[in-house]
């Protein structure tokens, strides 16, 4: 019988490596806590139609990346629905955002989501089927100020001090505007007019793109289209008074942050509801998957999707890129050993050692407990891979009172009342 294995592109997270993980994930909750956003958990999969209407039909990923599949009916009452695993979250929060009516409220809604998201990629480093994004999103009524450009910087900012916190250093923000939909629309007939005498020279990808979506020509990577790519309109160009006005807000508060930028005008982003407002933040030491996160404005999205008029702005990360570059600049994940490991001598002494192990536990000690069975040697070997000190527990012990604590760092032994162990560990 063929072993059974993870799926190509899913991986199982295994500790110590998972200790990154969760401390990735604290300190962002810690630094969401500090902006006041709140969590949100959706649901993993959804109507097919959410990501159809929400990120658009057009894109990479709702024509070839979804996970879909018929729902079949169990009773008369049911119906057959087409379910998708989730590609990404924001869709999902808009919905919520809609279903319950968050608008009604009159505030700004601050949401931020910490979970895995399902794309059929061509695995590699860095790109999964399963990955898991921390994203964020400010989403609300106009009269609540969703649109200011204020709500544009605080986020880039609160990206800044988060990627900071997290110890990642020397990443770039990359910033640009696509402007409004009907800048949009106006750029992308500028670019299909100046791609018809050029894409016939250029890959069979911006071949197609040039007709059903010039936009995307911008994210090619074939080295020989780029010259071409270089030629081609800006959509600054395009933008009317209100989105130059709407981004020049964006960046002056920027400044006054000191947050670093610089402007990318290729960065048009793979997702059809975004406006004026996109990012990217990138990091060297990834390589050619090297988008740590991204995100932008997205006015109109609320409305695509047939709820109410909800600008709003959010980003999404790469959990997995976070890891990966952590790993690359320290060794993030190394073993954190525990305080002390009880080793039992004998096996009439486990019953004793669980409840010493107990005692340490409760006070808040980390404690591994090894086993009666085990002659000294080989908990003396197994003490020293996982903890700091090693207690000795025999009848001896048990009867005067006093372990005997051996210390692996400066390999020296020790004599400790019983009562004094939990302060002699927390050294
Ligand atoms: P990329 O250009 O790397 O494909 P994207 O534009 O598809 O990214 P988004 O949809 O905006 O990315 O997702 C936001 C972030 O989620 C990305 O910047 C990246 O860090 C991460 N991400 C996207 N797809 C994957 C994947 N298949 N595996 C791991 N991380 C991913
Ligand atoms: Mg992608």
């Amino acid at each position: 019988m063929s072993t059974l294995k993870a799926i190509r592109g899913t991986r199982d997270l295994l500790p110590p490596e998972t200790a990154l993980w969760n401390r990735i994930e604290a300190t962002a909750r810690s630094v969401f806590a500090r902006y006041n956003f709140g969590e949100i958990r959706t649901p993993v999969f959804e109507d097919t139609a959410l990501f159809a209407r929400g990120v658009g039909e057009e894109t990479d990923i709702v024509s070839k990346e979804m996970y879909t599949w018929e729902d079949r009916a169990r009773a008369q009452s049911e119906k057959t629905q087409t379910l998708t695993l989730r590609p990404e979250n924001t869709a999902g929060v808009v919905r919520a955002y809609i279903e319950h009516q968050l608008g009604e409220s009159g505030q700004l809604q601050k949401l931020y989501y910490i979970g895995p998201q399902f794309r059929r990629e061509r695995p590699q480093k860095g790109r999964y089927r399963q990955f898991s994004q921390i994203g964020a999103e400010v989403i609300g009524p106009v009269s609540a100020g969703s649109e200011s450009p204020l709500r544009d910087a605080e986020v880039l900012e609160m990206l800044a001090t988060l990627l900071d916190e997290l110890g990642i250093s020397g990443w770039t923000l990359q910033l640009n505007s696509v402007g409004s939909s009907a800048d949009r629309e106006r750029y992308n007939q500028a670019l299909r007019e100046a791609l018809v005498p050029l894409a016939p020279q250029m890959c069979v990808d911006c071949q197609r793109r040039a007709v059903t979506n010039p936009l995307r020509v911008l994210d090619c990577k074939v080295p020989a289209d780029q010259p071409i790519i270089e030629t081609l309109p800006r959509i600054a160009d395009s933008l009317d008074a209100d989105s130059v006005a709407h981004f020049a807000a964006v960046t002056a508060a920027l400044d006054a942050a000191g947050v670093p930028y610089t402007r990318n005008h290729r960065l048009v982003r793979g997702l059809d509801y975004y406006t004026r407002t996109t990012f990217e933040f990138t990091h060297g030491g990834l390589g050619a998957q090297n988008a740590l996160l991204g995100g932008g404005r997205y006015d109109g999205l609320s409305e695509m999707i047939g709820g109410p008029r909800a600008p709003g702005i959010g980003f999404a990360m790469g959990e997995d890129r976070l890891v990966l570059t952590l790993l690359a600049l320290e060794d993030a994940a190394a073993q954190v050993k525990v305080d002390a490991y009880i080793a039992p001598l004998g096996e009439n002494m486990n019953a004793a050692a669980l409840n010493l192990a107990r005692e340490l536990r409760h006070v808040g000690l980390h404690i591994e407990l090894g086993d009666g069975s085990f002659r000294l040697k080989k908990s003396f070997e197994a003490a020293d891979k996982t903890a700091r000190c090693i207690v000795i527990l025999g009848e001896d012990e048990v009867k005067s009172g006093i372990l005997t604590v051996k210390t692996f760092a400066t390999g020296i032994q020790t004599k400790v009342a019983r009562a004094e162990l939990a302060a002699f560990l927390s050294e």
